[in-house]
């Protein structure tokens, strides 16, 4: 078999609502292409709201929690189960998230920035009406999320490139102040697999669509020398088998990336 990476902590599970399979099936297809180091992090749950289909709800947590150290002892030896969560940067949930983590009820977090709170709701940036405004919100929240010291990682950072018709000078603007502050933090940059699973995939000096990985984005990223990270985004046990693996590291490769094949978790202390 070519290829396959032994690390990947992020994976979902049916509690978002989008997301398929038991807990378990998770680790043992995980386990198949010879992960030994496998972290679950579904969409964060927020007391006191719900946000359905995207994320479960805050009083899925116990359950969530319980299940996932279950299997982290059941499979101690055969493979590191670490529990997680995806999470965007809100500010009204910087405490819980830091509480999250310091009463060790998770491992660690990743900066998952889909959507920020406004006018008391869940809103998506591909919904603000200016284009600008899209990209400068996400760039801020995400911005923010690296400075707040609480992630592991940014997952796909290019995710921006779905709310926007074009690459243009907006979007070459806000990757250079992604990748210059993740820089500064000393943060890697996810490569995502979300897209490999579909039919629109970009690849260096091909034209580009506007989706990630973006090719684009990762020219920049190279600027600034960061370390890269493969992250399956597992929303279904199969998406262990189905991801496109050897896209991944001739995409990197072509570009001359810093992959790194596991990163320390960041428990925000
Ligand atoms: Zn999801
Ligand atoms: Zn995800």
């Amino acid at each position: 078999m070519s290829k396959r990476p032994t690390w990947n902590i992020h994976t979902h599970t049916y509690r978002c609502g989008h997301a398929y399979g038991t807990d378990e099936e998770y680790v043992r297809k995980a386990m198949e292409i010879g992960i030994n180091y496998l972290g679950f992090s579904d969409h964060v749950f927020i007391p006191g709201r719900s946000d359905p289909r995207i994320r479960g709800d805050y009083s899925e947590l116990e359950g969530y929690i319980a299940s996932i150290r279950d299997l982290e002892k059941k499979y101690e030896g055969r493979v590191t189960i670490k529990l997680g969560f995806e999470a965007e940067w809100m500010d009204e949930y910087a405490d819980y998230y830091a509480d999250l983590l310091h009463s060790k009820k998770v491992d660690y977090l990743i900066l998952g920035q889909h959507c920020r709170i406004m006018h008391d709701r869940f809103f998506g940036y591909g919904y603000l009406p200016d284009v600008k405004d899209r990209l400068e919100f996400y760039c801020i929240d995400v911005l923010c999320g690296i400075q707040s010291g609480l992630f592991t990682y940014v997952c796909h950072p290019d995710l921006f490139t779905r709310f926007v018709g074009e690459w243009d000078q907006k979007c070459e603007e806000i990757s250079h102040r992604i990748c210059k502050e993740a820089a500064k933090y000393g943060l890697p940059l996810e490569f995502n697999f979300g897209n490999s699973r579909g039919a629109v995939k970009n690849f260096p000096g091909e034209p580009a669509h506007m989706t990630y990985p973006h090719p684009r984005f990762w020219e920049i990223a190279k600027q600034y020398d960061i370390p890269v990270v493969l992250g399956v985004d597992a929303h279904h046990p199969d998406h262990f088998l189905e991801s496109d693996y050897d896209w991944a590291y001739r995409f990197i490769e072509a570009l001359g990336l810093k992959l790194v094949d596991s990163w320390p978790l960041n428990s925000g202390l």
